[in-house]
């Protein structure tokens, strides 16, 4: 069988909220594939996490990462909404050592999930200028490694609930978020969950993997955000040939917080 990818850093365990598959079975699938590395990034959504899950997640992926020597196993976390509380997203990043550090925004503040929200378009608008004006900030913030699913809101909005909104309306913002991300040396998500709903688009389009690279950015990482075992490192030939094209020889891991290049096949 041929590989389809040497890493997926972007997994869910039954440590988060939202899946049911515990972290062996996560490893287990992953060696079946011959991948090298993985991250299992369980939710840390900060306004409603659980320490108890995250140190579970955080010690269960340095056993498994003991365990078996075909793979190496990462210690990572979904930060989301780390700016909607600086006090528990200090603790959340205390409390465990990480190898790596995926931010995400979920939700913009004072709003539910976009998961939960079914806006029409003029509503559309307002939810994603300002999903993007938090995004900013986080990105300003600059705590993590990777930013997560840069276009996340997309995912429901027009992919999901088929309303059709112009996103070059936000190219601006989009460009000074990617610029900042570049500028602080951090990743770039490919997210490759959009690819398994309807329209089928990777989160973001190579277009803004192209602009991330010719403002300057260095380190793409690989997600498939798998909540079950079958969606491992599905969407990644898609994502890897998106990523070439957009200029880059070579996903990013990170280990120890640490950039590490692995080249593609
Ligand atoms: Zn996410
Ligand atoms: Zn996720």
């Amino acid at each position: 069988m041929e590989r389809i990818t040497r890493c997926d850093c972007h997994l869910h365990t039954n440590n988060s909220f939202d899946s049911e598959t515990p972290a062996e079975r996560v490893v287990e699938r992953a060696r079946e594939l011959g991948i090298e590395y993985i991250a299992i990034t369980d939710h840390c959504d900060i306004l409603e996490w659980s320490d108890a899950n995250i140190a579970r997640s955080n010690a269960q992926a340095s056993e498994l990462n003991e365990k078996y020597h075909d793979i190496t196993v990462l210690r990572g976390i979904e930060l989301g909404e780390p700016l909607q509380s600086p006090e528990q997203t200090a603790i959340a990043l205390g409390l465990c050592e990480y190898d790596f550090v995926l931010c995400s925004l979920h939700n913009i503040a004072g709003e539910e999930d976009f998961y939960y929200l079914h806006p029409n378009k003029e509503q559309a608008y307002d939810l994603i200028g300002r999903y993007f004006e938090e995004l900013l900030e986080m990105v300003r913030w600059n705590e993590f490694d990777s930013l997560a699913h840069f276009t996340y809101p997309l995912r429901y909005i027009t992919d999901r609930d088929g309303v059709q909104v112009d996103i070059s309306r936000f190219h601006p913002i989009m460009k000074e978020i990617l610029a900042t991300l570049a500028a602080n040396g951090k990743a770039l998500e490919i997210n490759t969950s959009g690819l398994r709903s309807p329209s089928g688009f990777l989160l973001p389009t190579v277009e803004y993997i192209r602009q991330f690279r010719e403002l300057g950015g260095r380190y793409i990482t690989l997600g498939s955000d798998a909540h079950v075992p079958e969606h491992i490192a599905v969407g990644m030939k898609e994502g890897i040939e998106a990523a070439k094209q957009a200029g880059f020889n070579c996903a990013t891991v990170f280990i120890n917080r640490q950039p590490t290049e692995i080249p593609f096949e």
